[in-house]
């Protein structure tokens, strides 16, 4: 250690009042002269201060660390190679959003920083008030008024420079896109093989450990030339470098942007979000078309109400666009259950095709419009850039639950899915707050539960209103995830939420092909789970309620019905239904929900094996089967009323996760304790939730 020696320099773009600063630092104490090698200016200074021995130097100004021009290589180099206690980035107040680009890649070389908003008389004439205490906490290091004309601030600098405390906190740091901070973590894998699990830590990759591997990792994916030279240079790289390589071209082919341009709207978006919470700007003098339309939908007053009308047209739109169509299917479906069932010979087999996969199966497939529809809106609306803005309005809503609006975007990833939803909670760096986010996402309605909603509002309601029921479920997902997350904190794991920079990227028109890939990738996830696990379940289901076909004595049941209650899967479902009975379900019901215990579309295709059986079942002698859609199956032979059809959405709502989002908390949390608390909960809050809107229907006379 050198105690009371320091060795800092100062970076900024140029016209950012550097060498201003450097003056009035060191006054007359500098000398002048060039960087061994080359012709860029080299300045230098000391300065006494309070014991301290400050050696400062003044860098050349730059607008980014990607090695375009001399200069830049000459700063860049500086900055990695030299031992630097700390720099100063001095930045125009007036102009932030730009400035701060240079700030991101600072800050990811992992070097202590001190920020000086420089010029702060020039910006405050213009109009741009900053506030100096939250920009430091959203950025994570601090952030001084300086005015260097003046020396206004120039002691407050010097004495956080002295004070030694400042440390780069790598929770602030810009987080890309699930794609690209995946992509990193493949790239510092190669870097650094010890990060693999198990893997010894590999000599030949020590080249590289006087850097940051996050920073390296990035430097490749965005194709820097000169880091480029120096990994190639290395020996042994060729795998690391082939890497890099195919993330570019995947990106490229994929995401249908070069990756360099992602990285750099990532850290837009980070420094839009930043400045947007700390930045007040009165005088507006040039407005973007990005802060134009977020003046509206970012609005104080409007921004939430826009996004639940947004939300509400979404779902609008899918019941609207989409029930036609899962009809249509519906009949198709119907009548090859038919065509089958009356082409074969009446006996197991028959039953086995007719009632128990096309019925299961076929009951499931025929969502697949509504589903569609849903990830195209997901899609659009995340491709567009709303999707982020729906997150930093909940941003204020999301503090008063203990949790931070970063927390909201996998809570809207998990109305797709919940799998990547919590996989997504890996951007949030707070351990407490990671937890909570992972616990309450699987009370989001991801897409596997809009069939059951699709299939009961279908039945049950009139169409005028199919879409405010729709939404009202949605929503009331949100809320529950609100409180709840609001209760884990407070019980659970307690502790402040802390500001974050909510990333808001730059407004686009979604690129068809993009959303196209996606709305197929979804496509094809859900015939998939179509093909395989649910036509296995369909299998075992129709067995399960198909045997025992002879009671204890070998005897014939008296008919059908009370067969199938007799049968492995009656009596499961009766031994539950005394707990399913005060919140208004049969036994059948209890079935279907064990089921879809394993995938929630599974509680839509029991039901569909199930009343396609029974219809079968309660044909007389030598009658034809007849084409009914799922639909009216479900009104004729569930027995439900409208209430109890939406009690039934709401426990499919709430009650337990999936079994595969169950093994990926397993699996992110390391310990079965999550696991089975989620399981434990969910089901616990399905059935008060359902007791108490069954029983309140029932008291409100909405039980016929
Ligand atoms: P550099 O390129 O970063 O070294 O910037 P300079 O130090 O050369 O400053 C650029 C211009 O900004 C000069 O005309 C300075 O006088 C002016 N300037 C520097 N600091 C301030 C400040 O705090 N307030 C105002 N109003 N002007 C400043
Ligand atoms: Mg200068």
């Amino acid at each position: 250690m050198k105690p009371n020696k320091l060795n800092i320099a100062l970076a900024g773009n140029p016209n950012s009042g550097k060498t201003t600063l450097f003056n009035a630092l060191t006054g007359a104490r500098q000398h002048v002269g060039n960087y061994p090698g080359v012709t860029v200016e080299k300045k230098e200074g000391r300065l006494r201060y309070k014991d301290f021995d400050i050696n400062i130097i003044d860098l050349p100004g730059t607008y980014g660390l990607t090695a375009y021009s001399p200069d830049e290589l000459v700063a860049r180099n500086v900055l990695i190679e030299e031992d630097l206690d700390l720099v100063v980035n001095v930045v125009d107040a007036s102009n932030l959003e730009r400035n701060l680009y240079l700030t991101m890649q600072l800050k990811e070389l992992e070097i202590p920083m001190i920020l000086v908003a420089n010029m702060a008389d020039y910006a405050e004439a213009n109009g741009v008030y900053i506030d100096y205490e939250l920009l430091a906490k959203l950025l994570g290091f601090p952030v001084i008024r300086v005015v260097a004309t003046k020396g206004e601030g120039i002691e407050e600098l010097l004495d956080t420079v002295i004070k030694g405390e400042v440390k780069v906190n790598l929770q602030k740091a810009v987080r890309y896109s699930m794609e690209i901070e995946e992509a990193i973590i493949r790239i510092e894998k190669h870097l650094n093989p010890s990060l693999e699990d198990g893997a010894a830590t590999d000599e030949r990759t020590l080249p590289f450990a006087q850097y940051p591997s996050r920073w390296l990792a990035i430097k490749l994916l965005e194709y820097d030339k000169e880091a480029w030279k120096k990994v190639e240079a290395t020996p042994y790289t060729y795998e690391l470098l082939k890497q890099a390589e195919t993330e570019q071209t995947y990106f490229k082919n994929n995401l249908g942007d070069d990756l360099e341009n992602l990285i750099a709207e990532g850290r837009y978006a980070y420094i839009r979000g930043a400045t947007q919470e700390a930045v007040k700007v009165t005088e507006t003098n040039k407005i973007s078309t990005t802060e134009k339309i977020d003046n509206i939908l970012l609005h104080r007053f409007f921004g939430l109400p826009i996004f639940l009308f947004i939300m509400w047209s979404l779902f609008q739109l899918t019941f609207a666009l989409g029930n036609p169509m899962v009809e249509w299917l519906e009949d198709i479906v119907a009548e090859s259950s038919v065509a089958v069932g009356n082409a074969l010979p009446p006996g197991l087999l028959n039953s086995l095709l007719a009632d128990g996969i096309i019925g299961g199966v076929g009951g499931v497939l025929v969502f697949l419009p509504v589903i569609l529809l849903l990830f195209l809106g997901i899609a659009i609306l995340e491709a567009s850039g709303y999707m982020s803005r729906a997150a930093f309005l909940m941003d204020k809503i999301m503090h008063k639950v203990g949790l931070h609006g970063k927390s909201f975007v996998p809570m809207l990833i998990g109305f797709g899915c919940s799998i990547p939803a919590i996989m997504a909670t890996r951007t949030l760096e707070n351990p407490k707050d990671r937890l909570v986010t992972m616990l309450v996402t699987p009370l989001m309605s991801c897409g596997a539960k809009l069939p059951v909603y699709t299939l009961l509002i279908a039945a049950f309601f009139p169409n005028e209103i199919a879409g405010n029921i729709l939404f009202s479920i949605y929503l009331i997902g949100i809320i529950l995830a609100l409180v709840m997350a609001k209760l884990f904190r407070t019980w659970l794991v307690p502790g402040e939420s802390e500001p974050f920079v909510m990333e808001l990227p730059v407004y686009r028109t979604p690129k068809v092909k993009s959303v196209l890939i996606q709305m197929w990738e979804r496509a094809f996830l859900y015939l998939r789970k179509a093909g395989t696990i649910i036509l296995a379940f369909s299998i075992v289901i129709w067995a399960l309620f198909t045997f025992p076909m002879v009671d204890v004595n070998g005897m014939e049941y008296a008919n059908p019905s009370e067969q199938m209650e007799n049968s492995y899967a009656g009596r499961l479902g009766k031994t539950i239904e005394p707990v399913l009975a005060p919140i208004g379900f049969d036994w059948k019901t209890g079935v279907a929900l064990v089921a879809g215990f394993a995938a929630k579309e599974i509680v839509v295709s029991t039901m569909g094996t199930l009343y396609s059986m029974s219809d079968t079942d309660s044909l007389l002698e030598g009658e034809e089967k007849q084409v009914k859609s799922f639909a009216q199956m479900t009104r004729e032979q569930s027995g439900f009323t409208p209430l109890t059809a939406y009690v039934l959405m709401l426990f499919t709502l709430i009650y337990v996760p999936c079994m595969a989002t169950i093994a990926v908390i397993k699996n992110e949390t390391n310990s079965w304790r999550w696991p089975a608390f989620t399981i434990g909960y969910t089901v616990t809050l399905a059935w008060i939730i359902s007791f108490v809107a069954y029983r309140g229907g029932l008291l409100l006379g909405l039980g016929i």
